[in-house]
């Protein structure tokens, strides 16, 4: 199989593809077919080396530009990356599996949208002056200077550059390592930041497993560690930054609660609900996979969501009228049926969807439980796959402690028409990216990141700046010395 878009090696660093065959072959499998499409390389100690010195060449020269420099080269990047979003979306979606109905419209043009909105505020990031009568001090805002980024296997191109562009605004140079389960996007926006004229070894990507991460996370020379996974990866790759000091973004997992009171609007809560559970095929970490559903509307919720579930376009993800895609991976899979498995033994009632496709590739149907219980696994743990459990509840103060009693606070959702209700429930909700009356909206402008153990910091808007810059400050003496000998 062949495709328009395809990177011709590995690695790229400093500025050209890089590859080294001694390193474990890693082979890319299109979740569709489970055919073998591209064969990958994991990072040698030597392609890291290399990726590590140049990296840190080029942030010398990069750090040196004017912020409205940098600015430029991110925003015509961004400008490449929407005329090529067909052929970048395509790629999207063999790395993937998601369908291109979804890939043509959320993972290039996400990544573009980074790119141009820190591109924008690149050349507007300053220190300040703090006048202390005739002495002042005035603040730089400064760059960390290499930092890794690490992504997880569910949006490869937009993971790549919501690290990246806020990365590179800032003056650091970053060395990005993919999921070996989607190796190629990444490469690709590494080539698009060169063309735009991006220094040579500014934004380096390596490929390979959990080790060459743990071999960038752990070298002295890294100043910052941004991740992509789960969290069980999450508390490795912190424990492994904080024994250096590394500065980290940690994006982790979830399991997100999504509230629907009974005044709510039936079709938009069950809108709601589809986009926080079944898009990309349920590979998405703020999904709001637990649906309490208030005791009066329970049925007919159920019913309008099973009935909506049965206009799923499942198929080929090129045509453009498939809307549900195969997971990626056989793993995955296997993990999502365990799951499946594990709630009917629970003893909830599984209303539909959960079949495995007799299709080659990882294909299964999009799930819901009703009646399921808090305790259940299937109401406990990330599943990453596309299985919705709805829980019913009675009033809003029971609702908020049965959705609080998690160790995850990645997302939430309230569907009310009841205003004050709406902003009095959210507020109590532990959740670092809430959604009243919507679900899953991830615009750049706003922050975006986890409490509890879903994560560390903010990836998007303004915040993202101060995780990926510090600041120094300089005393300004304008008198004598007064010491006391
Ligand atoms: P993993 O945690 O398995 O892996 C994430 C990345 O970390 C991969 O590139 C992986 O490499 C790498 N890695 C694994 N072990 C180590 C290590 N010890 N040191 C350094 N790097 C390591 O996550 P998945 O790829 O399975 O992604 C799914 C998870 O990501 C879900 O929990 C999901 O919720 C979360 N996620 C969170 C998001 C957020 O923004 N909060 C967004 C998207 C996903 P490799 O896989 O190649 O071995």
């Amino acid at each position: 199989m062949t495709y328009p878009t395809q990177p011709t090696a590995s690695h790229f660093i400093d500025g050209a593809y890089v590859e080294d065959t001694t390193g474990e072959v890693i082979e890319v499998i299109y979740p569709a077919t489970g055919e073998v499409i591209a064969r990958v390389h994991a990072a040698t100690p030597a392609v890291i080396e290399q990726a590590i010195t140049s990296a840190l060449r080029a942030q010398k020269i990069w750090s040196k530009m004017s912020g409205t420099e940098r600015g430029r080269v991110l925003r015509r990047a961004a400008d490449i990356i929407r005329e090529r979003n067909h052929d970048l979306s395509v790629l999207e979606t063999y790395d993937t599996g998601k369908p291109y109905q979804e890939t043509s419209v959320a993972d290039a043009t996400s990544a573009a949208d980074a790119l141009e909105y820190f591109g924008g505020l690149a050349g507007s990031l300053t220190g300040e002056h703090i006048q202390l009568g005739e002495d002042w001090v005035y603040t730089r805002r400064e760059p960390l200077g290499l930092c890794v980024g690490i992504g997880a296997w569910n949006y490869p191109t937009q993971i790549a550059c919501w690290k990246g562009a806020p990365a590179l605004a800032c003056g650091n140079a970053m060395i990005f390592k993919p999921s070996e389960m989607t190796p190629l996007c990444a490469l690709k926006v590494a080539e698009i930041l060169v063309e735009a004229g991006a220094p040579a070894g500014i934004y380096n990507v390596v490929q390979g497993m959990g080790a060459v991460g743990t071999s960038l996370v752990t070298d002295p020379r890294v100043n910052k560690v941004s991740l992509t996974g789960s969290v069980p990866t999450g508390k490795k790759v912190y424990a492994a930054a904080a024994a250096g000091i590394k500065h980290v973004t940690m994006e982790l997992g979830g399991k997100s609660p999504l509230v629907i009171f009974d005044d709510a609007d039936l079709e938009d809560a069950v809108g709601g609900a589809i986009m926080g559970n079944f898009y990309s095929s349920g590979q998405v970490c703020s999904n709001g996979t637990r649906v309490f559903v208030q005791k009066g509307i329970r049925e007919a919720f159920v019913a309008r969501l099973a009935e909506r579930l049965g206009n799923a376009v499942i198929g080929d993800p090129m045509d453009p009228e498939t809307s549900f895609g195969p997971l990626v991976s056989a793993r995955q899979l296997e993990i999502v049926q365990g799951y499946i498995a594990k709630g009917i033994a629970e003893g909830a009632t599984l209303v539909c969807g959960g079949e495995r496709l007799n299709l080659p590739g990882f294909w299964l149907t999009p799930a819901i439980f009703d009646n399921v219980t808090d305790d259940m696994a299937i109401a406990r743990e990330e599943i990453f796959g596309p299985v919705l459990a709805v829980l019913e509840f009675e009033d809003e103060d029971e609702v908020i402690a049965r959705a609080n009693d998690t160790e995850f606070g990645l997302a939430a959702g309230v569907f009310t028409n009841d205003l004050k209700r709406a902003h009095r429930v959210i507020a109590q909700l532990e959740a670092g990216t809430c959604f009243i009356n919507s679900y899953n909206d991830a615009p750049v402008e706003a922050p975006f990141g986890g409490v509890k153990n879903s994560g560390v910091g903010r990836e998007n808007s303004k915040a993202a700046i101060e995780h990926y810059s510090q600041v120094k400050t300089v005393y300004v003496r304008m008198g004598k010395v007064e010491a006391p000998f």
